[in-house]
C-alpha cells in the first residue's frame, strides 16, 4: 500500500513529506525515496517468505538502486544483496555490508572483478559461463581461496514484459544455454576443481513480471537439471536461486500482486518436483529490486517552458529527463504523475511532458492530465524508485539530481546533488 496522501490542505504528500516543501528545500530534480516503504517491503519478505518457510533467503537487486544509505537499511532488514559489477560490491563494501551476503552477477566480470569478490570473500559467485568458469579457477588456484557459486541457467522461457528486460528467453545473453549438454559440461568441469565449489543454480527470467507463470515454467527446466546433475555427476543442487522480477505499479492498467503470489506457488512448485523426482528440496533465495524499490520513490521536477502547437500538442518542459529517467526512452515505460502544488485543480488540460536533452526521444510522459499550469509547479512523477537514480547520466552535462530519504515524515540527504565542477573533475 502506497501513502500518496491528497487530503491535506494544498501539497501533494509522500508518505506524511510535503513535496513541495522538499522542493523547495533541496532544488529540483530531486530523487526522493521512503525508507518506511522500503521497510514494510522488506517486512512482508520476512512474514510471507522468509518465516513462512524453512531454508529461504532474500537478497535486494542493488542495480534497481544503490547507495551507502540503501545497504544499510537493507543490511537492518535483513537481507543480503546481489551486485553485478565491481562499482556495486565497492558501494557495498564502503557502506560495511556484510560480504558472505553479497551475491555476484553479470555476464562479462573482468578478472580484477573476480580478484576483488574472491579477496573480500563474497558470499556466492554465479557463474555466467565457460570463460569466466576457467578465470575463477586459474584465480582461486593462485589466491588459494575457496569460492562457493551457483551457474546461471537460461531456462529458454519467454516473459511476458519488454524485450529489453526478458532475460530467460534462449536467445539471450545471459547465462548458460540449456541446450547440448552445456549445463552438465559446466556443473561436472567443478568436480576436478580444487577451490570452486558448486552450490546450485540461478535463472531470472525478466524484470516487471505481473504473472509467476515465468518462473513457474523456469523451474520445471531446472527440476530436471537438477536431477541429472544429482545422478549422473553426484552433484546435489544445495542452492536454487529464482531470480527476481516481481512487478510493480506504474500507471493504469499495472496490476502488481503481493510477493506471496510468486513465491507460494514457486515453493509449492518447487516441493512438489522435488518430491516426485527423490530429490532434497534445495535453499531457495530470491532477488528482487524493482518490487522493494520502485514505488518508494518519486522524481520532483520544476516547470518551465509551456509550448502549445495549435490542434497538435502541448509540450512542458521539466529540468530533468532522459538522464535522470531513460525508462520511457528506453523501454516506453508508463509514469503517472500529479502537480504537486495544485493536486486540488481541476484537471482541464492534456499535456506531454519534455525532458531538457537534445533528443526528441525525450519525453517523459504523453498525455498527462493536469489543471492550468504555470511556469515554477512541481511535477511530482511516481513510482521511479527502481533503475531511475541506478541508470542516471550526465548526458548534455545534465548533474543528476539529489537523493533525499524520507521517514517517520522527516528528510535526509543521503546523495548530494551533482555540481558543475563534478562535471570536469575527472578531465585532465
Ligand atoms: N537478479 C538478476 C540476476 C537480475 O538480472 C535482475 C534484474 O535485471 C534482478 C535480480 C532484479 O530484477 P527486478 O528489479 O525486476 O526484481
Amino acid at each position: 500500500m502506497i501513502n500518496w496522501r491528497y487530503d491535506v490542505l494544498t501539497n501533494f504528500e509522500f508518505y506524511n513529506v510535503d513535496t513541495v516543501k522538499l522542493a523547495e528545500k533541496y532544488g529540483t530534480p530531486l530523487y526522493v525515496i521512503s525508507e518506511d516503504h522500503i521497510v514494510n517491503k522488506c517486512k512482508e519478505i520476512q512474514e510471507d517468505f522468509i518465516k513462512k518457510y524453512t531454508n529461504v533467503r532474500a537478497v535486494y537487486a542493488s542495480k534497481a538502486f544503490l547507495n551507502k544509505e540503501m545497504c544499510r537499511i537493507i543490511d537492518r532488514e535483513g537481507l543480503g544483496i546481489d551486485v553485478v559489477s565491481g562499482g556495486e560490491l565497492y558501494v557495498a563494501l564502503q557502506a560495511g555490508f556484510p560480504m558472505e551476503k553479497v551475491i555476484f552477477h553479470g555476464n562479462n566480470k573482468s578478472i580484477k572483478e573476480l580478484e576483488m569478490a574472491v579477496d573480500n570473500r563474497v558470499g556466492r559467485i554465479v557463474v555466467d559461463n565457460f570463460y569466466e568458469l576457467d578465470l575463477l579457477n586459474s584465480i582461486t588456484m593462485e589466491k588459494e581461496k575457496k569460492v562457493e557459486i551457483l551457474f546461471r541457467v537460461t531456462p529458454g522461457v519467454d516473459s511476458h514484459t519488454h524485450e529489453y528486460i526478458s532475460t530467460g528467453q534462449i536467445d539471450s545473453k545471459f547465462g548458460i544455454p540449456i541446450s547440448d549438454n552445456m549445463i552438465y559440461d559446466a556443473a561436472s568441469r567443478t568436480t576436478d576443481m580444487k577451490y570452486v565449489e558448486f552450490k546450485g543454480f540461478h535463472f531470472h527470467v525478466g524484470s516487471q513480471l505481473l504473472e509467476n507463470t515465468s518462473h513457474l515454467m523456469a523451474l520445471e527446466t531446472l527440476v530436471t537439471i537438477m536431477k541429472s546433475t544429482e545422478e549422473d555427476l553426484g552433484l546435489e543442487t544445495k542452492e536454487l536461486n529464482v531470480g527476481g522480477g516481481f512487478g510493480i505499479y506504474y500507471s493504469n492498467g499495472d496490476d502488481p500482486k503481493p510477493l506471496k503470489y510468486f513465491t507460494d506457488a514457486i515453493m509449492e512448485a518447487l516441493i512438489d518436483a522435488c518430491e516426485k523426482n527423490n530429490l532434497l528440496v534445495p535453499e531457495v533465495i530470491i532477488e528482487p529490486g524493482r518490487w522493494i524499490i520502485g514505488e518508494a520513490g518519486i522524481t520532483l521536477y520544476s516547470i518551465g517552458s509551456i509550448k502549445e502547437i495549435p490542434n497538435v500538442r502541448t509540450y512542458v518542459g521539466v529540468d530533468g529527463g532522459m538522464p535522470d529517467n531513460p525508462r520511457t526512452a528506453l523501454y516506453q515505460a508508463r509514469y503517472e504523475a500529479v502537480i504537486a502544488n495544485k493536486i486540488y485543480e481541476e484537471k482541464t488540460d492534456t499535456v506531454t511532458i519534455a525532458g531538457k536533452c537534445c533528443e526528441s526521444g525525450d519525453i517523459l510522459i504523453w498525455d498527462l492530465n493536469v489543471p492550468k499550469l504555470s511556469h515554477g509547479d512541481i511535477l511530482a512523477v511516481k513510482s521511479t524508485g527502481a533503475y531511475n537514480y541506478s541508470m542516471a547520466s550526465n548526458y548534455n552535462k545534465i548533474p543528476r539530481p539529489a537523493v533525499v530519504m524520507i521517514k517517520d515524515g522527516k528528510d535526509r540527504l543521503t546523495v548530494r546533488r551533482e555540481t558543475y565542477e563534478d562535471l570536469i573533475a575527472r578531465n585532465l
